[in-house]
């Protein structure tokens, strides 16, 4: 099969397998360039085959040469059909761990779901005995709330007053005003129960009850603030209530977790190119010239770099601080005043004729295609490749 990018609104249907696998290696080559660092020995990443989690397992896989079991929710390739990006990511990554000693097992499912916690406790309990590490990192449309069958799907909107805002067609490259109508009660409490931190609650609760966590055994959940320019679709929308949401369930869980020593955290990031993050009206314009300033500024960072020195300096060190309410903010290079003046000024000024010059559009544009494994050097892409290849 010969594998083009197929790309559907902010979605690319196809995935290529060796590309996927150049992607997954480079960032593991990246982490090991920074050598090795004392940290976790055996984490749990749930939302663990693209992003932030991805990042994350590979930190800690290689960083601090940890055993992983990673969830994710990925479709495996059909005759004529390739798998989801995430799903060639988990096997480059297994075999990368496997290739060095380590144990890496990922469980392909519904997070939400009590049977997956099940499975993935009994994988726990039998070849780790127990963990020091989990990681909260799902990005979910939906979710079914496993105790009442009701299903949830989320939506990314204001909240008050509609929001007239810039958008960019990342296709098209033009740049446009867009109405986005505010979130009723209903969509807003549906957003906090797909995106809040109930399910992060559950999974230490079931984990406790097991008995598979480690004394000294720390939990973080991945949020994001954000700057003025994001506020009113970000964290004063739907999504800001349920990542407050999830600052209540780390506090939550942090009280449960005394007996054990433990510790839960948020980690508020940087924005980065996801299939999550793309999805957000206003975001990709935001990014597109948020990352033209921080290059310029010399304080861009990719996903793995991000994460790594989230881990090194964050999580198992301590020069990345807490704010008043104990979330690490490793967000704050983004936020700088000297960042966020020239991405206003820039916002003010972009149009469909001027967001070249403005912005990192190009740059997005291979970001958004290396998430399903197109654009690297040294593969042919008009070479014939095996969509079952991993399987
Ligand atoms: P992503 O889209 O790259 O990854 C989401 C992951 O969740 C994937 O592994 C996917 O398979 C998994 N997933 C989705 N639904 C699932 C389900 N029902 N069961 C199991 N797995 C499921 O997302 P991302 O951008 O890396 O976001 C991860 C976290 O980081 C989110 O909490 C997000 O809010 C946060 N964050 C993201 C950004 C950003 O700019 N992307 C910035 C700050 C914080």
């Amino acid at each position: 099969m010969i594998v083009k990018p197929r790309i559907r609104g902010f979605i690319c249907t196809t995935a290529h397998p060796t590309g996927c696998r150049a992607h997954v290696d480079a960032q593991i080559a990246s982490v090991q360039g920074r050598g090795s660092f004392p940290g976790t020995r055996g984490a749990l990443v749930l939302g663990c085959s693209g992003g932030f989690g991805l990042a994350s397992r590979i930190v800690a896989g290689f960083g601090c040469g940890a055993d992983t079991i990673g969830v994710s929710f990925e479709k495996p390739p059909g005759l004529k059909r390739t798998a989801t990006a995430g799903w060639y990511n988990n096997r480059a990554f297994e075999d990368a761990a496997k290739g060095q000693g380590r144990q890496a097992l990922t469980f392909d499912g519904d997070a939400f779901a009590d049977e997956t916690r099940e499975r993935v406790i009994a994988a726990i309990a039998k070849h780790m005995g127990q963990i020091d590490l989990l990681v909260y990192s799902l990005a979910a449309p939906v979710r079914t709330n496993p105790r009442t069958g009701e299903q949830f799907r989320s939506a990314i909107k204001p909240l008050g007053e509609p929001l007239a805002v810039k958008s960019l067609d990342v296709n098209k490259g033009e740049v446009r005003e867009i109405v986005l109508p505010p979130a009723d009660e209903d969509e807003t409490a549906a957003t906090v129960q797909v995106m809040g931190g109930e399910d992060w609650e559950w999974w230490i609760d079931a984990l406790l009850s097991a008995d598979v966590l480690a004394p000294g055994f720390k939990t973080v959940a991945y949020s994001y603030l954000g700057s003025d320019l994001t506020a009113r679709i970000y964290r004063e929308g739907t999504l800001g209530r349920a990542k407050a949401d999830v600052d209540r369930a780390a506090a939550a869980i942090q009280s449960r977790l005394g007996d054990i020593g433990g510790e839960a955290r948020v980690a508020v990031l940087k924005a980065i190119v996801s299939q999550a993050s793309t999805a957000i009206p206003v975001v990709p314009l935001y990014m597109s010239i948020l990352f033209r300033v921080m290059r310029e500024q010399g304080s861009h960072e990719t996903s793995i770099e991000h994460i790594d020195r989230l881990f090194r300096d964050g999580l198992y060190g301590d020069a990345i601080g807490g704010d008043k309410d104990g979330r690490l903010r490793a967000d704050a290079r983004e936020l700088a005043d000297s960042v966020q003046i020239e991405v206003r000024r820039r916002w003010d000024l972009v149009d469909s004729d001027n967001i070249g010059a403005l912005s990192d559009l190009d740059q997005f544009r291979d970001e958004f295609l290396a998430l399903f494994g197109f654009g690297f050097d040294g593969i042919d892409y008009d070479a014939d490749v095996d969509p079952m290849d991993g399987t």
